[in-house]
C-alpha cells in the first residue's frame, strides 16, 4: 500500500515536471518568434508617403527593415502610400527626404477608384508638367469631384488603367496623389517611360499660377528631382514633347524661370 502511494506521488512529480517544462519551452518559443523586442507600449504611427520605401522608413526610424516587416506582419517589402506602419520604440522620426516632408493628399482621401492591372515602373529620369484646362461653362465642382471625374475620364474614355498623372496640384496649392509612382504614367504620347507627370488644375493659358500653386509646384519638383536625381534639363513642359499648348503660357513661364 505504501509502495503504491509512493508510485502515485512519483508519477505526479514527473507529470508536474513535464508540464512545467512544456510551459517554459512554449514561453521561450513565443519569445523567440515574437518581434516585440522593443518597447511597444506606444508605437509611432507612420503613414506611408508617395514613393516611400521600407529602407527609407528604416533609415528615418532607426528600426531595421526586418524589424518593421516583422512587427507589421508584412510578407514582403512592398508598401503602398496611405498604408499605416507601426514603429515600436520610436518616439520621433528623422525628417527624411524632401518627398517625405511634403504633405500629399493620398488617393484614398480623394476617393480614387482602384486602378486596373499595370506593369511596375523601373525608376524615373524626367518630369513633365501639364495643366488640366477647364470648361468654364461647366458647373463649379469641388476639387475632389474634379479629380474623380478626371480619373473616370482617363479610365472609361481613354481606356487607361488609372488616372494618367502621378500628381495633381489644386487651386489652393494642395498636392494630390494620382497614379502611384509604382507605375509609369499616361500623360505624354509615346513618352511615358520613366516620365513623372504633374498636372496643374486649371487653364494657365488664361490664368496665372497663384503663389500657393507656384510654391507647391516648386516644392514637388525639387523633391522629385532630389529623390530620382533628375536634372533641370530633364524637366519638361508638355508642349516641349508634343504638339499641344499644355501646360499653358503661364506655367511655361514658371518652368523657364525655374530651370534658370
Ligand atoms: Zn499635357
Amino acid at each position: 500500500m505504501q509502495n503504491q502511494e509512493y508510485q502515485i506521488k512519483r508519477m505526479k512529480k514527473i507529470i508536474f515536471f513535464l508540464s512545467s517544462l512544456l510551459t517554459l519551452s512554449s514561453f521561450c518559443i513565443v519569445l523567440l518568434i515574437s518581434c516585440q523586442s522593443r518597447d511597444d507600449s506606444k508605437p509611432y504611427i507612420y503613414t506611408v508617403q508617395s514613393g516611400d520605401t521600407l529602407t527609407a522608413i528604416s533609415r528615418n526610424s532607426t528600426l531595421s527593415v526586418k524589424e518593421i516587416m516583422c512587427y507589421n506582419n508584412l510578407k514582403d517589402s512592398r508598401i503602398m502610400s496611405g498604408q499605416i506602419i507601426l514603429l515600436p520604440g520610436v518616439s520621433q522620426m528623422k525628417s527624411g527626404d524632401k518627398m517625405q516632408q511634403l504633405e500629399i493628399i493620398h488617393r484614398n482621401v480623394w476617393g480614387a477608384q482602384k486602378p486596373k492591372k499595370m506593369n511596375e515602373s523601373k525608376g524615373f529620369n524626367k518630369i513633365t508638367v501639364h495643366h488640366t484646362t477647364e470648361n468654364k461653362d461647366a458647373p463649379k465642382r469641388s476639387e475632389i469631384h474634379f479629380l474623380q471625374s478626371v480619373q473616370k475620364y482617363h479610365i472609361n474614355m481613354r481606356k487607361w488603367a488609372d488616372i494618367g498623372y502621378h500628381f495633381l496640384i489644386g487651386k489652393t496649392g494642395k498636392i494630390y496623389e494620382g497614379r502611384l509612382l509604382h507605375y509609369y504614367g499616361a500623360h505624354v504620347k509615346n513618352n511615358n517611360t520613366a516620365n513623372i507627370g504633374i498636372a496643374m488644375l486649371g487653364d494657365f493659358n488664361s490664368d496665372k499660377l497663384n503663389p500657393a500653386q507656384e510654391k507647391s509646384l516648386k516644392q514637388l519638383i525639387e523633391a522629385l528631382q532630389e529623390k530620382y536625381k533628375i536634372s533641370e534639363e530633364k524637366l519638361f513642359a508638355h508642349r516641349e514633347l508634343g504638339n499641344t499648348s499644355c501646360p499653358g503660357d503661364h506655367t511655361m513661364e514658371f518652368l523657364k524661370e525655374y530651370r534658370n
